[in-house]
């Protein structure tokens, strides 16, 4: 009998721990060994001796935390490689999340487990898409696991943001979006609907546009969003994080239409609280029907649940006959479209206009 990956894939305090190899999966505090998922801050935290993730995940790393704060020692490891540490065969898998997104495959003693991160199963053009990965234990994040949450179809959205800009010719349209795969998204769906006008972004969004495209994925033309060019920006798109959507930034645009593209635009009521005309309903995470799918397609007797809705999902895997289980791992859901829903932060600072220009640390 191989072992069950509860006696060898434990949860502690740092996070999910692989025991035979000495490793963490996108630990919570500073480790001697790493393997990230992806870039995003609730995953991909600084101070850690060694780090394994996909070549992406380490520049977005590099980028967002600096020099030397993105592990001591980096190792790269490609999609179609594996590694052996202490005799756990490690590979990772396209998550179809954001750019360098993986699944983490462990497989030890005859048993495998497959960590999913985060992750959707829809194409996206600035990443490669998701692969289920058949194992016996699928550890899943459930975000949208509710059956309200239905994504509809991303290209659908920005056939919305472009039709908008077809009956408001005059005014700017400020989208809001993470500044980690979000923005590339959309940016690489307007492009791909033919929307070929120079495209303004927010200061704070350059450096992962800067990393994409060093990775080959180019975005058209764009330019900083910076003040001075409020004539210009009439009648354009224009692209920042969530947080200055609503600050004075924004407001000194020309009579803004405010979108923000986010999972949660699905609940009007979010929409409405945060001043948002255009709700546009483009999530980077599996909605319900996705999840439920997935479970199906990687058939594997037992779910375990990270963070999200995580009851409704463990009960609809109860109703297949998978065995769920919660594992209630702190800090996560901290970033991307849980951010759409917090308070904004610039929103409240006293001159959120100079986030504009700034250069973000
Ligand atoms: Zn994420
Ligand atoms: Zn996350």
């Amino acid at each position: 009998m191989p072992p069950h990956p509860e006696t060898w894939l434990k949860v502690t305090e740092a996070g999910l721990y692989c025991e035979p190899g000495g490793f963490f999966i996108d630990p919570l505090r500073p480790v001697d060994r790493a393997v990230i998922t992806h870039g995003h801050s609730d995953h991909a935290r600084p101070g850690h001796r060694a780090v394994l993730a996909t070549a992406e995940t380490l520049a977005i790393m590099t980028r967002r935390l600096g020099e030397g704060r993105a592990g001591e020692s980096q190792q790269a490891l490609g999609y179609a490689e594996a590694l052996d540490i202490g005799g756990v065969r490690v590979t990772l898998r396209p998550a179809g999340h954001v750019l360098g997104s993986a699944q983490v495959v462990l497989e030890w003693q005859g048993a495998r487990a497959v960590v999913s991160g985060d992750y959707k199963t829809r194409r996206d053009p600035t990443c490669a898409t998701f692969e289920p990965v058949p194992c016996d234990v699928f550890v899943t994040e459930a975000t949208f696991g509710l059956p309200v949450f239905r994504h509809p179809p991303a290209e659908e959205e920005i056939a919305r943001l472009l039709a908008s800009l077809r009956v408001f010719p005059e005014r700017t349209h400020v989208v809001g979006a993470y500044a980690l795969g979000k923005t590339q998204r959309v940016l690489a769906l307007l492009r791909e609907a033919g929307y070929d006008a120079p495209i303004y972004v927010h200061g704070a969004l350059t450096p992962m546009n800067e990393v994409y495209a060093s990775f080959g994925i180019t975005l058209g033309d764009l330019r900083p969003a910076t003040v001075a060019n409020r004539e210009a920006l009439a009648g354009a798109v224009v692209i920042g994080p969530p947080g200055a959507i609503q600050d004075r930034w924004a407001r000194r645009l020309s009579d803004p239409v405010v979108a923000l593209a986010s999972g949660w635009m699905r609940v009007r009521q979010r929409a409405k609280s945060r001043g948002v005309e255009l709700p546009l309903v483009i999530s980077d995470h599996a909605d319900w029907d996705e999840l439920n799918a997935t479970l199906d397609a990687v058939a594997a007797p037992e779910v375990w649940v990270t963070h999200g809705a995580e009851d409704a999902l463990i009960h609809a895997a109860g109703l297949r006959g998978i065995r769920g289980r919660a594992l209630h791992l702190v800090g996560r859901g901290d970033e991307d479209e849980a951010v759409a829903e917090a308070p904004s932060v610039a929103g409240s600072a006293p001159d959120g206009a100079r986030e504009a220009t700034e250069e973000p640390p």
